[in-house]
């Protein structure tokens, strides 16, 4: 297809130098790639993770697709936003049926994009996922392209590798935030085995994502990168006021935001892992802006 007109523009992503964010004396240099400007809806790692699925819809003649995610999902905000630039038809499967009764920001947003919204409660939800998305509630959308949960397929991680071709050779150290692990994957499939790859899952007990993880890479699956759980601050979607006043004081002295859920929780992460010299000295470390502010 042309990509030529592809819905977000990500000829120049910008990279911003963090001056002052690692400790004094310390000769390691802090950027960050911001993915959060490519596009107001479809930001960040999301707008990658879909590209390669909305290719398929259109290669493939589908007029509709159905995809699934938790109530503030940034993944059916952006699918809904790129779905309607694409003039295709969409259903979002809902996690929780609580949802419906009053529709949050996100969800409100995700209908006036023409998303169709349906709630499923969480235990049906959960055995979607379980069944590799083979279960009976999806019969009537046979015809529909399925996108799973987070953009997590082969699609998704092949976009998500070209975030790569945005990065220069000259960072040792990729810093990622870790949600459904496509966006880590798709990277480490495709960045040079000799850069590390930092992920921070920002939830309680994260670290089962590290065999997710290895499980969707078909190569590189050893090589060079890591993943952390220590930066949850008490769970998914949690934070607190040391949480809320670093965003703050990240902001006034960077000029833009972070988001709560992940890149936040990540970036305090990088911090401490600088303060208590965990990254080799000289590190040239990047940090990937994966969006997330409409859900701020
Ligand atoms: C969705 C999302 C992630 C997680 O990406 P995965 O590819 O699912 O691991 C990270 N950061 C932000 C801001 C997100 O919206």
């Amino acid at each position: 297809m042309d990509t030529t007109n592809w819905l977000a523009d990500t000829a120049q992503i910008p990279v911003q130098e963090l001056p002052g964010f690692a400790p004094d004396g310390s000769n390691t240099c802090v950027s960050m790639l911001r993915l959060d400007t490519i596009h107001p809806f479809i930001s960040g790692n999301k707008w990658f993770k879909l590209k390669y699925n909305i290719e398929t819809a259109l290669a493939e003649g589908y007029t509709s697709l159905i995809t699934f995610g938790g109530a503030y999902s940034n993944h059916l905000i952006a699918a809904a936003a790129a779905a309607q630039h694409y003039r295709l038809y969409i259903t979002g499967m809902v996690r929780g049926e609580e949802a419906r009764r009053q529709l949050n920001p996100v969800l409100q947003q995700c209908r006036d994009m023409g998303m169709r919204l349906e709630f499923v409660p969480r235990d049906v939800y959960r055995s979607i996922l379980s069944d590799g998305y083979r279960n009976a509630v999806l019969d009537p959308y046979h015809d529909h392209l399925l996108i799973p949960e987070g953009g997590a397929n082969e699609a998704g991680r092949k976009g998500a590798g070209e975030i790569a071709g945005h990065i220069l050779p000259r960072y040792t150290h990729i810093c990622v935030s870790v949600g459904s692990g496509t966006t880590l994957a798709g990277l480490r499939q495709t960045l040079s085995p000799s850069v590390h790859i930092a992920g921070f899952a920002p939830l309680k007990g994260g670290s089962y994502m590290k065999t997710v993880i290895a499980g969707a890479l078909e190569r590189n699956k050893d090589v060079n990168w890591s993943l952390t759980d220590d930066y949850h601050f008490g769970g998914f979607g949690k934070t607190n006021e040391q949480l809320q006043g670093f965003m703050q004081s990240f902001h006034s002295r960077y000029g833009f935001m972070l988001d709560r859920v992940y890149t936040a929780k990540m970036m305090w992460g990088v911090k401490d892992l600088l303060e208590c010299s965990k990254w080799p000295e000289g590190a040239d470390i990047l940090c990937i802006h994966t969006g997330g502010l409409t859900g701020n």
